[in-house]
């Protein structure tokens, strides 16, 4: 009978002090509660004034619980409030409070709210003490950072920078760091003469200054290069684009710093002019640049274009005349095909191939001016084996309309000049 009342009265102390441990554990809980990030403005601001109204006692406890949870809370806020008492006048006299009239509670509240940082061994200022105290950061050794840059140095001025704590972000060290010994390289400025780009033969000069003081750092003569240096789809060196639209048409630089020519889906003009765009020449129509464009009454195309892509006017039937320049020495296959309005060409004086079908349906052709049209053969071009049907001999007096015929009766074939 003995050993077991002994035994429940050992069991009702075990529980108690269970339940004790169980209620300052709950205390201690609320410093990390209103800490956490996930908790809504509003909910922290209700935890924030709660934690105000409990008792300052409660606070206290909390504090020194954690350091020594395993002595009982009454002598703990004993002890707190003896300490707090001396620690009071201390913290008053330093911060020269004039108020003498001030109740014990609030004497309590002010000292245990500077306990945890009291309790700390590492120097911390009273700004940020009063501060993180008040966001209700437990008590912990702080954990320097690394140094972290404030302020990048320059050719004219220090830097500086600091370590904070990883947990509570006191700054605990701060440092200048010395000023630059060399100067910063900004972006390079090119300077090329105007109508000058990449392609053409030609010096451009380059400076490159100080970001921060803007000192010249160097200056040089270049080279145009033979080549555009593309990046982001405009060219480092002559700052042209890679494309440009004008007049319906779009001009793409080439390697060789020459436009090639298309369409944009843009409407286009009457009467296009092929020719030089920016200051540059173009030198090659894309093939079916300007297929079924029903706007075109006329092309003409400049001496500086080389080369005609295949089927390029391909069904454009409002197109009347054609003026092809000398730089052209090919009029590819089916170049012209369907353009039932077309009346005259002039083929310029280099053209050494009409390709296959190239006037097919031009029903309406007249005029077609070639010089030396004496020595045109009609081959006919299949694989490796070429059959010549027949010479096309222009009459001395260059009959108009007698090459159309030709070619519009041997539209299939293609014509080669000897
Ligand atoms: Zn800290
Ligand atoms: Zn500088
Ligand atoms: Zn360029």
């Amino acid at each position: 009978m003995k050993t077991k009342h002994a035994f429940r009265v050992i069991s009702c102390v075990l529980s108690l002090l269970i339940a004790l441990s169980l209620l300052s554990c709950d205390v201690r809980k609320i410093p990390s509660k209103t800490e956490s990030t996930e908790m809504p403005t509003e909910a922290k601001t209700e935890e924030k004034t709660q934690l105000e109204e409990t008792t300052p006692d409660e606070t206290a406890t909390a504090a020194i619980s954690s350091t020594s949870p395993e002595s009982a809370t009454e002598t703990e806020t004993e002890t707190a409030s003896e300490t707090n008492e001396t620690l009071t006048s201390e913290i008053e006299t330093e911060a020269e409070i004039t108020s003498t009239e001030t109740s014990t509670e609030s004497e309590v509240e002010e000292t245990s709210t500077s306990l945890p940082s009291l309790e700390e061994t590492t120097a911390v200022q009273t700004e940020s003490e009063t501060e993180s105290s008040s966001e209700t950061v437990a008590p912990h050794t702080h954990k320097s950072s690394k140094w972290i840059v404030d302020k990048e140095p320059t050719c004219k001025s220090a830097g500086s920078k600091h370590k904070e704590c990883t947990d509570c972000k006191i700054v605990l060290e701060t440092d200048t760091i010395e000023k630059l010994k060399t100067h910063r390289e900004g972006t390079k400025q090119i300077e090329i003469e105007k109508g000058l780009f990449c392609g053409n033969s030609g010096e451009y000069s380059a400076t490159v200054n100080c970001i921060d003081c803007g000192d010249i750092i160097s200056v040089g003569k270049y080279e145009l290069p033979k080549k555009h240096k593309m990046s982001n789809n405009v060219c480092e060196i002559c700052g042209l684009p890679q494309s440009s639209t004008n007049g319906g048409m779009t001009f793409y630089l080439k390697p060789d710093g020459t436009y090639l020519v298309t369409t944009s889906s843009k409407a286009i003009d009457e009467n296009i002019v092929i020719g030089v765009y920016n200051d540059i020449s173009v030198t090659e129509i894309n093939g079916g640049a300007f297929s079924e464009r029903i706007d075109i009454k006329s092309i003409t195309i400049a001496y500086c274009v080389t080369t005609i892509g295949e089927m390029a006017f391909y069904n454009c039937t409002s197109i009347k005349n054609v003026s092809i320049g000398n730089g052209v020495s090919e009029i590819p296959d089916e170049t012209f095909w369907g353009c039932t309005s077309l009346r005259s060409v002039s083929l310029g004086d280099n053209i050494k191939t009409i390709g296959y079908r190239a006037f097919k349906g031009c029903s309406n052709l007249y005029y077609v001016y070639i010089t030396g049209a004496y020595d045109w053969k009609l081959r006919s071009e299949r694989g490796n084996t070429t059959t010549v049907y027949g010479s096309w001999i222009a009459k001395e007096d260059n009959r108009q309309g007698f090459a159309a015929d030709y070619l519009l009766e041997y539209v299939a074939y293609k014509w080669t000049r000897k």
